[in-house]
């Protein structure tokens, strides 16, 4: 495996050293905004939405023999967590080719695909999206990612017969009123496991994450109300060895959710979480020799 750069869009890190039958991506940690965004919020508040940093907490994964994918672009452009047909025909001028289907969590309350609002309900746009638009940002930015995404956990798969797909994320300290809570100033745990209830990966998986975070002196609470993105059920399929497992970070453990910087949580946090790359990778690969 090669590392492969496409500008603006992603960054695909190969292994160093021996491969481990591991892939982690960080699709919401981009800060490179397209000269056609044409938003009317303030990019600061844009910044907001973005799991920021999650691309450097992670950043060691590698050295120990994971895949790693980051997307350079902001979620608020296109959001590659969205199922391509997740999207508000409002926000579109003209009638989309494909049936659409706007998903309760996501597209209903402004962030689906191409997201309507940002917090705390302001519109993104003083205009519909043209079709040519939305047309250029699937094919140039979420395809592109999907697809390095997809062919990576693929390759893994065929080497190794199995596969653990770990999603990063991180998530505001407290809910608003868009989260899935239903209602703003709900306090998050530390950390969020999401498998879709046990869909996206083996109940084994999980569990051996949520220790390991407990034993590096966190708290974790699973699937709820976090439970997985379009990312851990798109590619996922345990019965056939492929595991996807979402992680979400409570921000305040690592940042200033205001100012968009680091804070005297990061160092621990990021060290950390080497910590558990490198017991993730050791799990796999003993699975895969257990096999
Ligand atoms: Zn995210």
């Amino acid at each position: 495996m090669l590392d492969r750069h496409i500008p603006g869009v992603l960054r695909f890190h190969a292994p160093k050293g021996d491969l481990v039958p591991v892939v982690f991506d960080s699709p919401h940690s981009g800060l490179m905004f397209p000269p056609d965004f044409g938003s009317v919020v303030p990019r600061a508040r844009l910044r907001e939405a973005e799991d920021a940093f999650v691309n450097d907490l992670y950043g060691a994964a590698p050295q120990h023999g994971a895949v790693f994918l980051e997307a350079l672009f902001p979620r608020t452009y296109i959001d590659p967590n969205r199922a391509e047909h997740d999207m508000d025909p409002d926000t579109i001028d003209g009638a989309w080719p494909k049936p659409l289907t706007p998903g309760q969590k996501s597209s209903k309350v402004g962030s689906g695909l191409i997201w309507r609002t940002c917090h705390p309900n302001t519109a993104m746009y003083d205009r519909k999206m043209t079709l040519a638009e939305v047309s250029n940002r699937i094919e140039t930015y979420y395809r592109p990612y999907r697809e390095a995404l997809r062919e990576a956990i693929a390759e893994v798969h065929s080497k190794f017969g199995q596969v653990w797909h770990v999603n990063c994320h991180s998530m505001p300290a407290f809910s608003s009123e868009k989260s899935p809570e239903g209602r703003a100033g709900v306090k998050r745990p530390e950390f969020i496991l999401g498998d879709r209830s046990g869909k996206t990966c083996e109940a084994d998986f999980t569990n051996f994450v949520s220790d390991e975070l407990k034993r590096l002196g966190h708290q974790v609470i699973l699937n709820d109300p976090y439970n997985g993105g379009d990312l851990v059920v798109a590619y996922s399929n345990p019965a056939k060895g492929i595991h996807s497992l979402q992680i979400e970070i409570k921000r305040s453990l690592y940042m200033d959710e205001t100012l968009t910087v680091p804070n005297g949580g990061f160092d621990r946090l990021q060290r950390n979480l080497t910590k558990l790359v490198e017991a993730i990778c050791a799990y796999a690969q003993r699975r895969v020799r257990n096999a």
